[in-house]
This record gives structure tokens, sequence and C-alpha cells, in this order.
């Protein structure tokens, strides 16, 4: 386990997430014993609330918060900002941004209490707009994020934030490790809402059509955009080993299983047993064309790289939003 001892306080923020809340999760199972779970949500509405953990309800936009939040911590997982899938990231630009609050002042906050190693959950959303703009894109490589031009609002907070940690290292020591996630999916994570992003989305839309009776269901764009979905087992891995790394520089971590939407929604009907009509929204918001991670630096810094199949990872999701729309809310584990 190595960088820190089982008995080091490890910090957790967007805790209350999809990611995060796995991730504390995933660290308690493994024997750490101290850990501080963060997240602006009231606790009844994270999505997991692990027993045994120092759960606090914070803003961390806030400077004074994020020095509370790292008190004492030898590592921090820096996973809280504020976004979703295309439908929010494409209509809140300003709030995206705004995170670049959190990750700013919970670098300053780990510089000055000396926090041993820091992480943070960049995005493929970095990735420079030029270089997708085809369903057959070729895998993005680390270097394809300059010149940069990446998405709106809620890519250049993350490419803002890697420069942060990139420098907070040179400056000052700060050991920084940096994640570019593509798509991650799972259970215990939005399905609804307006944040879900396309695997979830398009589970729910199949359940609630096949509960409904109904023949076709909606889909965003024509269906051929390309993209590849990382299982949230495989984050957690990729995430935890990074943790632990030499590694400074930001890294894929994601799938580079491509698939376009159609092929999703055809993985989700065969999970179903059942086909729908395909109503195309072409107004709808859709993101880029084509988008798939490069894996080669991952492999080669850490000999690994995401390797659960679409169709086992979507599985286990639709089985579990099929559970939590038919299960009665009041009668709902948060995550199971
Ligand atoms: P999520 O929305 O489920 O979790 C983020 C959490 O941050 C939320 O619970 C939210 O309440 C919390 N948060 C937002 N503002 C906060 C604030 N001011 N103070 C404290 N907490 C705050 O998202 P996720 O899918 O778990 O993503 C986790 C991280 O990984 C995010 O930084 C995200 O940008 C990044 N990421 C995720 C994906 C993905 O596919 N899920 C892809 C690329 C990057």
């Amino acid at each position: 386990m190595t960088v820190s001892d089982a008995d080091s306080l490890v910090v957790i923020t967007g805790a209350g997430g999809f990611i995060g809340g796995h991730l504390v999760a995933d660290l308690r199972a493994s024997g750490f014993r101290r850990l501080r779970a963060i997240d602006i949500k009231p606790l009844d509405r994270w999505y997991q609330v692990v027993p045994g953990v120092e759960n606090v309800v914070r803003d961390l936009r806030d400077r004074l918060a994020c020095e509370e939040a790292v008190n004492g911590a030898s590592q921090v997982y820096n996973l809280a900002s504020d976004m979703g899938g295309m439908g929010f990231i494409e209509t809140h630009k300003a709030d995206c941004m705004i995170s670049v609050l959190i990750n700013t002042n919970m670098l300053i906050a780990a510089r000055d209490a000396g926090v041993e190693r820091y992480f943070f959950s960049s995005s493929a959303c970095v990735y420079a707009a030029d270089k997708q703009t085809q369903p057959d894109v070729a895998p993005l490589s680390e270097a394809d994020a300059y010149p940069a031009m990446p998405e709106h609002g809620y890519g250049w907070e993350k490419l803002f934030g890697e420069r942060m940690c990139r420098h907070f290292y040179e400056d000052f020591g700060l050991e920084t490790r940096v994640a570019r996630y593509h798509n991650v999916y799972g259970p215990g994570g939005t399905y609804d809402g307006g944040r879900e992003k396309a695997p979830a989305a398009i589970c729910r839309k199949i359940i609630t059509a096949q509960l409904a009776g109904a023949t076709d269901i909606e889909v965003w764009g024509d269906g051929e955009q390309t993209r590849s979905f990382m299982y949230i087992d495989d984050c957690l891995y990729g995430t935890r080993r990074l943790m632990q790394s030499d590694v400074r520089e930001p890294i894929n971590i994601g799938s580079d299983e491509l698939v376009t939407i159609n092929q999703l929604i055809d993985v989700v009907e065969q999970i179903a047993g059942r086909k729908f009509r395909r109503r195309y929204n072409l107004s709808a918001p859709k993101g880029v064309r084509g988008r798939c991670s490069d894996n080669a630096l991952i492999k080669d810094r850490l000999g690994w790289a995401p390797s659960v199949r679409l169709r086992d990872g979507m599985e286990k999701t639709y089985r579990w939003i099929h559970d939590q729309i038919t299960t009665p809310a009041a009668m709902r584990r948060i995550y199971a």
C-alpha cells in the first residue's frame, strides 16, 4: 500500500459523488482506518456513506473549509467538482469553471499542511476539439491536449487545474498526480436529473420505456458519435495505482474499447432483451464527434490499462439502475 500507511489520514473530496463514494469504500475495504470524506451535498444525498469514516459536509470553494479538510492529512484525493454529462456541462459552463476554486484552495491548503501526495481528477474534456472531429478518431494521447482548445467551461477548468498541480510540484515540491478520466460508468452514480452521462442515461431510457410499454427511445445526436467507457473498478484501480506511482505528468485513465452510441444502445438492448425504435434528436447536446483513450503511456508507466469489457460493466450498471427504478424510494439502499 506504501505511500502512506493504513493509519495515516486520507482525505477524499467529492465523496458524496459517484467515483468519490466508490473510492472511499475501496480504501476502507483495503484497510485504511482513517478516512475523511467530504462533499457539499447533505449526507442523505451521498451515493455511499461508508461506516467508520469521518463524513463531513462542506463547500470546498471556501479557503477555510479546505484548510480544515486537509488538517492532519498525508494524502488527498480531490474529486470534488460541479459537473455532469454533456447535458449539464454544455449548459453550465460558468458553474463548471467555478470549480477552479476548489482545486486552487485545496492545493494551497495541502501545500501549507505538508500533505505528502495530492490527486486531481482531470478529464478527457481537456483534449483539443480539432482532434476529435471524426467518429473513427485516432486515440488521444496525452500530448494531444496542446495546443489547448479544450471543452468550453469544464475542459478549461480541468486543464487549468492540471497546470496548477504541475506548478505546485515545480515551485513548492508538492507531489501531485493527475488522471485524465475518460467516461466512467457503473452502479452507484447519477442516472437521472440532468447530470447523468450516456451509459446511465441509456439504461434509464430503456428501463423506463420497457416498464411503460413504450416502443421507442430518444437518442441525442445521430448515434454515430464515438466514445470509450471505463468501468468504475478500472477507474479505482488505476487511480490508486497512479497515486502510488512516480508519474507526475497527466495520464489517461480510460478504456480504449471504442463504440458508437448506437453500439452502446445495442449492448443495453441485448441486456434488456428487447429492441426499441430510436428517435434521433439532432439538436440535443452531443459533445465531440469521436473520443478514445490512447493507453500507450499508462501501459508503459504503470504496466497496466483498463480492461473491463463494456458488455460486462454495462450488465452490472443496468441491473443496479433497474433496481433503483423499480424499488420504492423509501426502501432503496443508496448503493448495493
Ligand atoms: P459526481 O458529480 O458524482 O461527484 C462530484 C462530487 O463533488 C459531487 O458529489 C458534488 O456534490 C461534489 N462537489 C461539487 N462541488 C463541491 C464543493 N464546492 N465542495 C464540496 N464538494 C463538491 O462526479 P464523479 O463522476 O464522481 O466525478 C468525480 C471527479 O472525476 C470529478 O472531478 C469529475 O470532474 C472527474 N471526472 C469524472 C468523469 C466521469 O465520467 N464520471 C470523467 C472525467 C472526469
